[in-house]
């Protein structure tokens, strides 16, 4: 990217940090962050952590307010209940969703994945604190790696690991919570196992997974696995806002030299005529008296290094292992380590913080930010039109969904000299979190409705659908056609649930 600098090369295009020469998985020991940003993720994590942990508890009308039941394909969202009849809704807000994604990675790159993704925020800010505080910093975990097994070395990675597996219980237990509600999983933790043999044995699989995506996987989820990070290539533009380092200001990089003066003996300063030294004070006097005059006003020479003082440290820092000098690489999760540790370094040796900041490629070329280009624009515009349709639909949307069909290759049926029946199939959703018990009339009382099997209109269970059947009886003169239009209303509690359309079949005259 930063072609236009002697210190670039693509050569790190040529391997990955994680991989070695032979093939091999490259353990990465990156150094413990420390700085503004840390401090400022730190709280993001305890805000992350408040909400994690509390969601699943919060319940409304007996029901999660958030719950994603896969399983049963039962959704809710903020005490909304969405079912499979919702699938229209939930294809929308899928597309709503995806289009915020790509708007909010055009202006702020990976901003997400650094500061509340659950993996980073578990892995850097409990997972890895655990090991630092265990293990230690960086290299005395590389240490401790290559030793031979000892006493002291067998009780730091038991108590690591006994931790870690700790935490990937209670991990796994709310991403159950959040998949089947906390209270099937406290039936499952505190009833016979036999009772939940699938349950327990899924609390067990995910338990080991966590174990092993925080204690093995680590970085790999971010750089291979994670999707999110594999498009960045397609998302970013100059413009986006990343983890950047200002390779105008930066380059060419160098290390500090320490100036080493020649150690100087004081001149004699009686000017004594004798004095070998003081001649030579004398003579040397004169001859830079004669340069100074004969000589022209010569600029002092340019700056020739930049500010980076090539210590190594943002590569140090970072969990997986990348140079972020090189310019923005999809490995990277905006995770600002690197940011932190380079201001340390700059206000070490006295210049500006920022060498690595948050900018945009055109913003640390030109030095200036914009924000609000065509294609945020361009993408605004559809978010907002996505967005007017989510609402108009979900505020149109009723509580209760009523599907009535004539049912196939019946035609009508005399039931006496002046009335005529059809026979209907119905399918009655309930989308709240009560039981109701309903009503169905033909509107105008155009009809007679009478249930197959029996004699009221079910009641349907909260979350739940009734099925059934009913035969609507007509008087023959109010057929208007061979097709009469009918409206069957739903009522529960006198109060007008849904209305739905259908059509009466009769003979020809
Ligand atoms: S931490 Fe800053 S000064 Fe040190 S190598 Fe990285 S960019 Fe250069
Ligand atoms: S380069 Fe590394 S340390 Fe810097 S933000 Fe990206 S992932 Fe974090």
């Amino acid at each position: 990217m930063y072609e236009e600098f002697e210190h670039d090369t693509e050569a790190y295009r040529d391997s990955v940090a994680t991989i070695g020469k032979d093939g091999k998985r490259v353990w990465l020991y990156p150094k413990k962050p420390s700085g503004r940003f840390y401090n400022a993720r730190t709280w993001t994590t305890v805000g992350f952590l408040a909400i994690f942990l509390t969601l699943p508890f919060i319940t409304h009308q007996g029901e999660p307010i958030f719950l994603l039941n896969v399983l049963e394909r039962k959704f809710i969202i903020f005490g909304l209940l969405f079912m499979p009849q919702d699938f229209h809704l939930f294809v929308l807000a899928m597309l709503t969703f995806i289009v915020f994604i790509v708007l909010f990675t055009v202006v702020f790159g990976r901003l997400f994945c650094g500061w509340v993704c659950p993996q980073t925020v578990f892995m850097e800010m409990i997972f890895r604190r655990i090991e630092y505080w265990i293990e230690g910093d960086a290299n005395a975990q590389r240490r401790l790696n290559n030793a031979d097994w000892s006493a002291e070395k067998i009780r730091k990675k038991a108590l690591k690991h006994a931790i870690f597996f700790l935490i990937a219980v209670v991990v796994a237990n709310y991403f159950l919570a959040y998949v089947i509600g906390m209270k099937e999983v406290t039936k499952i933790i505190s009833e016979p196992v036999t009772q939940h043999v699938g349950g327990f044995a899924a609390m067990i699989l995910f338990s080991f997974v966590f174990y092993g995506v925080f204690a093995r996987m680590r970085e790999q989820v971010c750089t291979t696995i994670c999707p999110y990070g594999r498009l960045q290539s397609v998302l970013l533009v100059p413009d986006s806002i990343v983890v950047a380092y200002d390779f105008v200001r930066g380059e060419p990089r160098g290390k500090i030299k320490k100036q080493k003066e020649p150690l100087r003996k004081e001149p004699c300063k009686s000017d004594c005529p004798d004095c070998e030294e003081c001649a030579a004070a004398r003579a040397a006097k004169n001859i830079l008296e004669s340069i100074q005059e004969t000589a022209t006003v010569v600029e002092p020479p340019k700056r020739v290094v930049g500010d980076c003082i090539d210590c190594n440290l943002c590569v140090q820092v970072c969990p997986t292992g990348i140079d972020i000098r090189n310019g923005t690489q999809l490995e990277c999760t905006n995770c600002t380590a690197c940011i932190d540790a380079c201001d340390e370094v700059m206000v070490k040796v006295n210049r500006p913080k920022g060498l690595i900041r948050y900018d945009s490629l055109n913003g640390i070329k030109a030095g200036k930010r914009k924000i609000f280009t065509v294609r945020v624009a361009a993408y605004s515009v559809v978010l907002a039109i996505l967005l007017g349709l989510d609402v108009f639909l979900l505020t149109g949307r009723s509580d209760i969904e009523t599907t009535v069909l004539r049912s196939p290759g019946q035609m009508f049926q005399e039931v006496d000299a002046q009335h005529i029946s059809n026979l209907y199939t119905f399918q009655i959703v309930n989308k709240t979190h009560k039981d109701m018990p309903l009503v169905l009339k033909i509107k105008d009382d155009a009809g007679v409705l009478k249930f197959v099997g029996a004699t009221t209109a079910p009641s349907v269970s909260a979350g739940k659908m009734s099925e059934g059947a009913f035969f609507i009886e007509m008087d023959k003169s109010k057929l208007t056609g061979v097709k009469t239009t009918l409206y069957i209303e739903v009522y529960s509690d006198n109060k007008l649930m849904d209305k739905v359309k259908t059509s009466f079949v009769g003979p020809m005259y």
